[in-house]
């Protein structure tokens, strides 16, 4: 059990999503009294799984597909692995499309290739010779500089200049993901499923379309050991076995506690004012894991800010799409039509369906951006209890789908109520003509979930963006935030911060390297660095 609040601490850390959980844990664990403070009555932010159709349907509200977490370095360094499971699915990615064809990408690079020469065999060829480039860029540069603090645009040229694989690489980023996935590719499906993979690493179309991707997540259109794993039982799972590890490793957890302030005190941050009129220091840091604006403008003021944070503050850009969540209840997973041209269709972790061609891709794209309900309907899914049957009763299934949206969309005059249940009905009706099985006989609940819940739960999640942060060049890698902050004493360890939203845990783990470093604490683990990996790769010769 947690301990009650007391009135200092050494680090206070707001928000006890996991970026909060996984930076406490790091820092309680080197020895510092830690207070993580959580709003909610519950913790793990976007780790949610409710029963909210039917009891015994563990339902993701939030996140779903998580990136190769087993294998972070946080993952390891806190042991998790002996209290929460990953899947690894087999099949990753799939695409059906109206003429009962089908497209899976799997882990398994012949399979994978012999699945895309069904559509175009210069597509495969060209697969083929980027996959292994590919494979070795994400081993050795992208997860690295994934997990550390990034290094300044110029020392991180220099080191990558020095090796083809680094060059190579550098190549890649300067290019719109968008040219590259048309140039290289000549198939429409192909086309499609490589972009509907590059672009949910943290971002979709919209993201895709910036002119540059420095963080180089283009090039995972063309690795396959690298991807999206199931948390077992559902994603609040790992908020479990973080908040076991936080509490062990002696931390405080305290729910039910907004924070309305941090204080500062001779410039200095020393503590956190709760909104129930309860205050608490902090001797060596504050850390905040909550989006910039609630950050800075809410429990700082606009009037303690130099004049180039609040410059700072205007600029900062939000992801300019939300999610509508449809999550189901089912007697039987879905079941494509087009199974019988690729039967692993089926069991593909994300599904993408609707979209059967790049102008009916970017129709949704354009509607966004104009406000408007997309009028094509399409959006990504997957067959959760098909891959891990602990997610729903024995025999029974669940799914999802998500639906591109605008914050507030032109509703034309409906009732938000009326708009719910006809968009669900409008996706449902799509799934059918993909999935025959997808009937309301086959449906034993349902519930909507769109980004007006969501930001009343995640208050953090400003203006719906799921990632607090919009994700295109001007604020990724050394674009970011920033953990450090002007305010001695303050830092951003969250979603702002490298590499960005998205259950990565990486803005908490280097968090708790930087911090550690500035109080001048031995660190317990070996912190990743992004110069130490690059310099390795220069000096072991690493070539493309
Ligand atoms: C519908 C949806 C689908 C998603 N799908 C995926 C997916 O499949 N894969 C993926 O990787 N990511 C996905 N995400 C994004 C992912 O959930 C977030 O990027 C992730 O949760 C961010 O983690 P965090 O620790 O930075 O913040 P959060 O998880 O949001 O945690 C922050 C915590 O701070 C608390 N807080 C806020 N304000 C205060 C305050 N004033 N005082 C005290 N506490 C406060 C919040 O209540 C929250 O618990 C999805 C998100 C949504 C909403």
């Amino acid at each position: 059990m947690s301990k009650p609040l007391e009135r200092n601490y050494g680090g206070i850390i707001i928000g006890a999503g996991h970026h909060g959980l996984i930076l406490g844990s790091y820092l309680a664990k080197a020895g510092l009294k830690i207070l993580v403070v959580e709003r909610r009555l519950t913790y793990g932010g976007g780790l949610a799984t409710q029963e909210v159709t039917e009891p015994g349907f563990y339902h993701n509200l939030h996140s779903i597909n998580h990136f190769h977490i087993s294998e972070t370095p946080w993952f390891k360094d806190l042991s998790l692995d002996g209290k929460v499971t990953y899947i690894t699915p087999r099949h990753e990615f799939g695409q059906a499309h109206r003429d009962g064809t089908a497209l899976v990408l799997g882990r398994d690079l012949d399979e994978t290739l012999a699945n895309v020469a069904r559509f175009s065999r210069r597509d495969a060829k060209t697969f083929r010779e980027w996959n292994p480039r590919a494979e070795a860029i994400t081993a050795r540069i992208l997860l690295p500089e994934r997990f550390s603090e990034p290094l300044p645009q110029r020392e991180r040229e220099d080191l990558l200049s020095r090796t083809a694989i680094g060059r190579d690489f550098l190549a890649t980023t300067r290019r719109q993901p968008l040219d590259l996935v048309e140039e290289l590719f000549e198939n429409e499906h192909v086309r499609l499923l490589m972009l509907f993979k590059i672009s949910l690493f943290g971002t979709w179309l919209t993201d895709t379309l910036s002119k540059t991707s420095p963080m180089g997540s283009v090039i995972r259109a063309f690795d396959l050991q690298t991807g999206y794993q199931l948390c077992q039982g559902g994603s609040f799972n790992l908020a479990h076995g973080l908040m076991e590890t936080f509490l062990a490793s002696g931390g405080t957890l305290v729910l039910q506690a907004h924070v309305e302030r941090i204080l500062i005190e001779g410039g200095r941050a020393s503590g956190i004012a709760l909104a129930d009129g309860r205050s608490v220091r902090a001797n060596a840091f504050v850390a905040s894991t909550i989006d910039v604006h609630q950050t800075f403008e809410a429990m700082i003021g606009r009037s303690q800010l130099s004049e180039e944070l609040c410059r700072k503050l205007d600029g900062f850009q939000y992801t300019p799409w939300t999610l509508f969540g449809l999550h189901l209840a089912l007697h039987e997973s879905p079941r494509f039509r087009a199974a019988r041209f690729e039967p692993n269709i089926d069991r593909a972790l994300k599904w993408s369906i609707g979209a059967d061609t790049m102008e009916e891709l970017a129709s949704a794209h354009r509607d966004v951006q104009a406000g408007r309900v997309p009028t094509m309907v399409q959006f990504g899914a997957g067959p959760l209890s098909l891959i891990d049957p602990t997610q729903a009763p024995a025999g029974k299934h669940t799914t999802y789908a998500w639906h591109v949206m605008p914050l507030d969309p032109d509703l034309g005059g409906r009732s938000e109520q009326d708009f719910r249940a006809e968009f669900a009905d409008a996706i449902i009706e799509t799934w059918a003509r993909y999935c025959p099985n997808m009937t309301a006989r086959n449906i034993i609940g349902r519930h909507v979930y769109t980004a007006r819940d969501y930001t009343r739960e995640l208050i953090n999640m400003r203006d719906g963006d799921i990632f607090m942060g919009a994700f295109n060049a001007e604020q990724v890698m050394y674009n970011h935030f920033g953990y450090r902050t002007p305010i001695a004493n303050l830092y951003m360890a969250g979603s702002p911060c490298h590499p960005g939203g998205a259950i990565s845990g990486g803005a908490g783990y280097i968090a708790a390297g930087l911090i550690a470093r500035d109080l001048g604490i031995k660190a317990w683990w070996q912190p990743w660095e992004a110069r130490r990996a690059l310099e390795a790769l220069a000096e072991e010769g690493v070539s493309a």
